[in-house]
């Protein structure tokens, strides 16, 4: 009710406070965010991240996905459909929303990553690539180190077809690493997929 509530004055769905300028968040809001749109490579996979990963991305991040503000998958996915239209990201067969396991979806409550396409997805060419899944329950990345993050997604994802001549792009929120990228773009090379690209709409990396 509170959220049909701010929804309904078109105000900044961060803040509460000021009218919308753009992505649902007002100006103030939106200058505290770090536009980067850094290109990078992950092994083969190129890669986007739209938004340096600062203190008020943190929040924004956090607000969603532990706090279940879901109001706020409306601006991500904003963020990424204006960001993947003028990249031209779109021109591929397949969308790959990173995938949650079962546990996590079932603790959270939400499948953080699709709620957010799924706003767009019928607005863009491609479908998604059904049936894509992590199998294996693995630990929280962020409290692991480098090495043990790359082994703690060995055989986390599984597909059951074959992807010949197919593009895909991976969304995720956010890249650290690197490592849960390449874990899935090793699952969809295998599967003999032609590109793979990766859209997140933030990373810890910092590259202009
Ligand atoms: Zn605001």
């Amino acid at each position: 009710m509170i959220d049909f509530l701010f929804l309904d004055k078109n105000t900044c769905y961060l803040c509460k406070e000021n009218p919308i300028s753009h992505h649902f968040l007002c100006k103030k809001c939106l200058k505290k965010l770090d536009y980067v749109a850094n290109k990078f490579d992950i092994n083969d996979i190129s890669a986007h991240a739209i938004y340096y990963y600062n203190e008020e991305m943190k929040k924004l991040v956090a607000d969603y996905k532990f706090n279940r503000n879901t109001s706020l998958a409306k601006v991500f996915a904003s963020m990424i459909f204006d960001y993947g239209k003028v990249n031209d990201l779109f021109s591929c067969d397949y969308i790959l929303p990173s995938p949650s396991s079962k546990k996590v979806l079932n603790k959270r409550g939400f499948d953080h990553i699709k709620m957010i396409t799924d706003y767009f997805i019928d607005q863009i060419e491609p479908n998604y690539l059904e049936n894509f899944r992590k199998i294996s329950e693995t630990k929280a990345q962020h409290k692991l180190n480098n090495e043990e993050r790359s082994y703690n997604l060995k055989g986390a994802f599984s597909l059951d077809c074959d992807l010949k001549d197919k593009s895909i792009l991976i969304i995720d929120d956010i890249i650290t690493t690197g490592n849960t990228v390449k874990e899935i773009g090793k699952v969809l090379k295998e599967k003999n997929a032609r590109e793979v690209k990766a859209l997140a709409i933030t990373s810890e990396h910092r590259l202009s």
